[in-house]
């Protein structure tokens, strides 16, 4: 099973890539262990991808670019990966199928993950209340009640951005003291629209088909306490900024990563292992939207085609 370039895994970075290898006329293997999509099909409506204006979601952005991919000769394959063998001229992908994978140039697009709180209805109200991007979510709670859960330099700042959105934010912290900058905290501190509740975590988030109230634990008392959601307004948002988990397992001890995790590439999506590349939101980078994630593929692609000729 010998292929040109093989991509792993199958979001917004990984499609772009396989639809401009594919195009290329690279014979083009994209694995994923999941389904399609990556973290784009959990949103419910994808209002900032240009040129995706109405009634555009996760899932059917994500369906449109797989066909793309598939119409231009990709091949997409549900299988998990074991193992990497990325040094030499040929590089090999172990998968949980026992099948081994060869190829020319590997793209690593696995992604990152918002880490999650662990409580009970998180994933239930995940895109029903409960969202992980204010970029994305902000605007359908505008006048609406949202609580920013995270006690970081995320958490402030996107608390920040949403309450030019919300009625009123509410930053909840596990500690009674941030994480953030200082100079992000007073900030945040100077906003009207911005309360603060410290020394809390949540317990449990409830609804009824959207979320209804959320049940927060006292850190220091141990004490619960539940907030219904006004009742003129019936929901509220809980937007969850506890960090981010880049999905690296795979390639840590092999590729050069950052601090956080993420993959250093140069502009060319290059890692320092030739036949290489990393593209998306497993990337060193300062934004991780859509939009920057399919650019990376295409690059990452574009070179990939560059260094393959460049072994014939
Ligand atoms: P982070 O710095 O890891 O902070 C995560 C926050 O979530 C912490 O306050 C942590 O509490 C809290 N937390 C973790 N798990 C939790 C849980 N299960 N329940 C409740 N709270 C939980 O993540 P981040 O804010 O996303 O920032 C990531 C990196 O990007 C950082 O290096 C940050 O400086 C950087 N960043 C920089 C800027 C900027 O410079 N403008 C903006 C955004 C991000 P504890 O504090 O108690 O651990």
């Amino acid at each position: 099973m010998k292929y040109d370039l093989i991509i792993i895994g199958a979001g917004p970075a990984g499609l772009s890539a396989g639809l401009y290898a594919a195009r290329a006329k690279m014979s083009t293997l994209i694995l994923e262990k999941d389904k399609n999509g990556g973290q784009i099909v959990i949103t419910s409506e994808v209002a900032n991808y240009p040129g995706c204006i109405e009634e555009e979601t996760g899932p059917t952005l994500i369906a449109r670019m797989v066909k793309q991919c598939q119409d231009f000769g990709a091949e997409i394959k549900r299988d998990g990966i074991v193992s990497l063998d990325l040094a030499g001229e040929v590089k090999k992908v172990t998968a949980e199928s026992g099948a081994v994978y060869e190829a020319k140039a590997v793209i690593l697009a696995t992604g990152a993950s918002p880490r999650k709180i662990g409580c009970p209805g998180e994933k239930e109200y995940t895109g029903k209340g409960v969202s992980y991007c204010a970029t994305c979510d902000a605007d359908f709670f505008t006048d609406f009640e949202i609580y920013a859960i995270g006690g970081g330099d995320t958490a402030l700042e996107e608390a920040m951005f949403l309450t030019k959105f919300a009625r009123k934010v509410t930053v909840v912290h596990r500690r009674d003291e941030f994480r953030a900058a200082k100079s992000i905290v007073e900030k945040a501190e100077k906003n009207d629209k911005i309360e603060f509740r410290m020394n809390s975590v949540v317990e449990e988030i409830k609804g009824d088909g959207i979320v209804t109230s959320i049940v927060f634990k006292d850190t220091v008392t141990g004490e619960l306490a539940e907030v219904e959601a006004p009742e003129e307004d019936g929901t509220f948002g809980i937007f969850v900024f506890v960090g981010y988990l880049p999905q690296n397992e795979l390639f840590k001890e092999l590729i050069e990563l950052d601090d956080s995790g993420y993959a250093v590439t140069n502009d060319l999506m290059e890692t320092k292992i030739p036949g290489v590349y990393a593209a998306g939101d497993i990337r060193q980078k300062s934004l991780r939207q859509v939009v920057t994630a399919v650019a990376d593929g295409a690059i990452a692609a574009t070179q990939a085609e560059k260094y393959i000729e460049s072994l014939e």
